[in-house]
């Protein structure tokens, strides 16, 4: 095992160091000597140096300070050094030819001391090595290196190192790699404890082989969390899964299985933490129980979660601000020779300080994981009898309404009252709101559904079955479910033109729908030629984007009025 000074020392970046004097034959003499072996950076006055060292205090390994110089000297330049954080810990060998000065430098912060005119050079570059090896160590000994369990560093020296090592290997690509041992609980709770250790301990030997193969680090984060980085190439992520099982072969009776989540070639602009973050985001999509799996970061994948973590964080002060809005999408009836307006379809929409205006194809499935949909669908319901009283009462106009109900609304034992107080206290007749429900919902549990909706029915609401030709529901199954709308789909009808299976079917429906009193709208309904044939079939209600897209609520007033 190679001990992990050492691993530092195999760094072969230069290190960066900073020569101050003010006499160019010194800096000269002093480059000569140095620039084999170190990036050196160059000041001829205190003031100077400051500026550089604060620049780059990140990177300096070392200071070479002359102390005679005009405008600022070298002991004033040690004294501004220690009084800030950033630099107090930066070694300083003191450039002399005073040996009287060495004590007083050694006071006020100087590591050592280098005597003018210089030494051979290499006693001059032994100096600066020692010096700096010193301070390197002292350093790394600052933190905990070790977790006592596995002999993996520690997390806090474990950031500070690769960031450390990232430092001298600007170029060097690096995977950000965080495993994980599947269901390690299970593993204590039946073997116990003791046997849980063992098995960490056999994963952190493991990293170490791993680490004396490729040069990687590692730490152990929590309980069964490790990290590993690892530079680009060294290793096939892909065999990584066998590998380990390889090494469990000899450990007696349990089955260990890892899931790993990988980052490559990380963005080093980003924090080292960061990094880490996205390779256990990757791990947590590792979701098959049946082998060990390896899931890699991906930046759009990520970029969809952030904006899905923002919508869900903000849908509370969203939902109080009234972000969220209705539009409305008139449905026309095209009986007679002139199609009118009879109803619409109130679709929500987020209208975002931020973001723009947000479409509900976007944050309506996402409400719907969550169970906010809930929350959001009540306000929706709420402000369409709202809307529905407000044109009564402003243009003598009772326009009826279809809401959307989710699937998850049809569970709450409230909608039914919910609905019904909201109309009271508007005074709106509940035969002109139509409930939306979708075709599919009607499958998860159709006897429950099939009472709800009854349910429905028999306090007076219409109810419409939403996107109907995409369930699994046979046209048989419509006699049994109560509906008074079909609402036929958008995909159903779209591009119908010479597609005439599709045609038979519509007409097919069309007239099962009549033999039970069920009424039909189609949906995206986009170009005349639809039209006519929708209309030929006997259909008399249509959706769509040929006679309108959903409007916000003053141009749809518009609509209703001036017809
Ligand atoms: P949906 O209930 O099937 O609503 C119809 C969607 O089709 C609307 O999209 C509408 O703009 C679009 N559409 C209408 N005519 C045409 C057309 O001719 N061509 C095309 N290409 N599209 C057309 P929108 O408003 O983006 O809504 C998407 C879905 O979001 C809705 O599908 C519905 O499932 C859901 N949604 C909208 N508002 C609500 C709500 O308040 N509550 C719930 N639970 N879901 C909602
Ligand atoms: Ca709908
Ligand atoms: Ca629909």
């Amino acid at each position: 095992m190679v001990k992990d000074k050492a691993i530092f020392r195999l760094v072969n970046a230069k290190r960066q160091i900073l020569i101050v004097d003010d006499e160019q034959v010194n800096r000269e003499l002093l480059g000569f000597i140095t620039e084999r072996d170190y990036d050196v950076l160059y000041a001829s006055n205190g003031k100077e140096a400051l500026e550089i060292m604060r620049r780059e205090a990140k990177t300096l390994s070392l200071v070479l300070l002359d102390l005679k110089m005009p405008e600022m000297d070298g002991f004033e330049v040690l004294k501004v050094m220690k009084e800030d954080p950033d630099l107090s810990e930066l070694p300083v060998l003191v450039l002399t030819s005073e040996e009287s000065a060495e004590v007083e430098c050694l006071h006020m912060g100087a590591s050592d001391f280098i005597v003018k005119p210089f030494e051979q050079a290499e006693v001059v570059i032994a100096r600066m090595e020692r010096t700096i090896e010193l301070y390197e160590d002292r350093k790394l000994i600052l933190e905990t290196e070790r977790e006592d369990m596995t002999g993996l560093f520690t997390r806090n020296y474990f950031y500070s190192y690769a960031e450390k090592y990232d430092r001298f290997h600007e170029d060097q690509k690096m995977d950000a790699v965080a495993m994980n041992i599947d269901n390690f609980h299970l593993i204590n709770e039946l073997h116990g404890r003791l046997a849980g250790d063992d098995v960490l301990r056999h994963m952190g030997s493991y990293i170490e082989d791993l680490r004396d193969r490729t040069g990687c680090m590692a730490c152990r984060v929590d309980a069964d969390q490790f990290l590993v980085y690892m530079p680009s190439g060294k290793m096939d992520y892909g065999k990584l899964a066998e590998d380990v099982n390889q090494h469990f072969e000899s450990f007696p009776d349990i089955k260990v299985k890892i899931r790993c989540g990988v980052y490559v070639d990380v963005d080093k602009t980003i924090e080292i933490e960061r990094r880490f973050d996205r390779a256990i985001q990757a791990q947590n999509t590792v979701v098959d129980e049946y082998h060990s799996g390896v899931s890699y970061y991906d930046a759009e994948i990520h970029g969809e979660k952030l904006r899905q973590a923002q919508l869900l964080s903000e849908f509370d002060d969203a939902l109080e601000q009234e972000q969220f809005v209705l539009y409305f999408q008139p449905k026309y009836n095209i009986e007679k020779e002139k199609p009118y307006l009879t109803s619409a379809e109130a679709l929500v929409r987020w209208k975002h300080p931020v973001l723009g205006m947000i479409s509900p194809g976007e944050f309506i499935p996402l409400f719907e994981q969550n169970g906010l949909i809930q929350k959001l669908d009540f306000y929706i319901w709420k402000k369409a009898i709202e809307y529905m009283a407000s044109w009564k009462e402003k243009y003598g106009k009772e326009i009826a309404l279809s809401v959307n109900i989710s699937r998850m609304d049809l569970y709450n034992h409230n909608l039914i009252d919910y609905i019904e107080n909201e109309l009271d206290k508007n005074g709106v007749s509940g035969s002109k709101l139509y409930l939306e429900i979708l075709e599919s919902a009607y499958m998860d549990n159709s006897d429950q559904l099939i009472d709800v909706v009854g349910h429905m029915r028999t306090e007076g609401f219409k109810v419409e079955m939403d996107d109907f030709g995409t369930g699994y529901s046979s046209l048989a199954m419509l006699a049994q479910i109560p509906v008074d709308v079909i609402k036929l789909d958008m995909t159903f009808v779209k591009n119908l033109k010479s597609d005439e299976r599709r045609e038979t079917m519509i007409s097919l429906i069309m007239d099962i729908a009549k033999h039970l009193n069920i009424s039909v709208v189609a949906e995206g309904v986009e170009d005349k030629e639809t039209l006519d044939f929708l209309k030929s079939v006997g259909c008399n209600t249509i959706q769509g984007f040929y006679f309108s897209r959903p409007l916000p609520e003053e141009e749809f007033v518009k609509k209703f009025t001036e017809e």
